[in-house]
């Protein structure tokens, strides 16, 4: 069963196609979508070890498409100008045109350079995106982000660029490590306790999610992104669990993973300000292979959170829970929630 979620952007629109078995069709899709004479389909290593490549270079091939690969090596630090260079060399070396497409199949690090790479190549290339991860599956393939790290810092260079379609192959999930999954299922459980006990009750137990549970977590997502287009700043709601979450993984140099980090995040705010659904939130992270507990100390994670340029003056706001699938923002003095978090957690 497939589904398809239309995200209706003013400057433009694009349809996440999400089921089983889809990289067999994404040449049909792509084709029918952009019609290019060529493509250039973008993965990393560990993409590669398995047969997808192989299902969309037949796919497109079986639609008349000429198609290249780069393969770059998996991990963080190929998210960079070296990696992006290197993609747009190729582009100029196949001889994509306008008319042309590059497939960013894999997670969220392959998007965001491959959208990147097509923002600027010839100032601006279509692009498929294929996430093969949970995680971009239900987070990168909405919002239009893409980038690259910079040595002072992650996402320093970077442009707002939509893809022209997104084709999920949920099949792709059974062969991501599970602390890559669970990454994902972090999301999943954030966007549950913001907006849809529903879904939240659907996954607090664990298990693989389904096609229709990526498609509810895709279109919550839209939601806010279409909400922040008229300016209501909904979109900001999606940073529950991340503002402690980004200084837990930098306070930890990155060794723990961004979903268990938004996971603890999620629980410390709880703590403070909702703390009847504590034992539900902890017990679903439980499930679903992720911490509840940070090792890290109030004032190591305030250092890191002082540091946050984003802050502005001595406020901060930040996402509060009311309930499972409903939070609100609330704005404070930096000191106050430092104060909270040090008598509550
Ligand atoms: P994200 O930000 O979506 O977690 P990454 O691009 O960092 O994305 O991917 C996480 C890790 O999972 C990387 O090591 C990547 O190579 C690997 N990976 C991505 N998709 C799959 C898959 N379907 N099967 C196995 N490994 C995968
Ligand atoms: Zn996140």
């Amino acid at each position: 069963m497939h589904h398809t979620v239309h995200i209706p952007l003013s400057e433009r629109a694009y349809d996440v196609r999400i089921g089983p078995g889809l990289l067999e069709k994404a040449g049909a899709l792509i084709a029918e979508k952009l019609r290019p004479t060529r493509v250039l389909l973008v993965t990393d290593s560990n993409v590669a070890k398995h047969d997808y490549v192989d299902s969309v270079m037949q796919s497109l091939k079986a639609q008349g498409v000429a198609c290249h690969t780069f393969i770059f090596q998996a991990g963080e630090a190929s998210k960079s100008l070296y990696t992006y260079e290197k993609i747009l060399d190729t582009c100029t070396g196949f001889s994509l045109y306008s008319g042309d497409a590059l497939i960013a199949l894999g997670g969220g690090v392959t998007g965001d350079l491959t959208g990147f790479a097509a923002a600027t190549y010839r100032r601006g290339i279509a692009y498929a995106q294929m996430p093969t991860t949970l995680l971009a599956a239900v987070d990168a393939s909405v919002g239009g982000k893409t980038g690259v790290n910079l040595p002072a810092g992650k996402n320093l260079a970077g442009a707002f660029w939509q893809p022209s379609l997104v084709i999920t192959d949920t099949d792709t999930f059974n062969t991501l490590p599970p602390e890559e999954y669970a990454n994902g299922m972090a999301e999943c459980l954030k966007h549950g306790v913001l907006f849809d006990e529903g879904l939240f009750a659907s996954l607090e137990h664990g298990g693989p999610v389904s096609a229709a549970q990526v498609a509810r977590n895709v279109e919550l997502k839209r939601a806010c992104v279409l909400a922040d287009e008229r300016d209501t700043g909904r979109r900001r709601l999606l940073n529950l669990g991340h503002t402690l979450g980004h200084a837990i993984e930098k306070v930890s140099d990155y060794t723990i993973p961004h979903g268990a980090a938004v996971g603890l995040g999620m629980v410390m705010i709880s703590r403070v300000f909702c703390p009847a659904i504590v034992d539900r939130l902890c017990a679903a992270l439980e499930s679903n292979r992720l911490p509840t507990h940070c090792e890290y100390s109030i004032q190591e994670l305030f250092s890191a959170l002082e540091q946050d340029k984003k802050r502005a003056g001595n406020n901060i706001t930040i996402v509060v829970p009311l309930k499972i699938g409903e939070c609100e923002l609330r704005t404070m003095p930096m000191s106050e929630l430092k104060r909270l978090l040090e008598e509550k957690v």
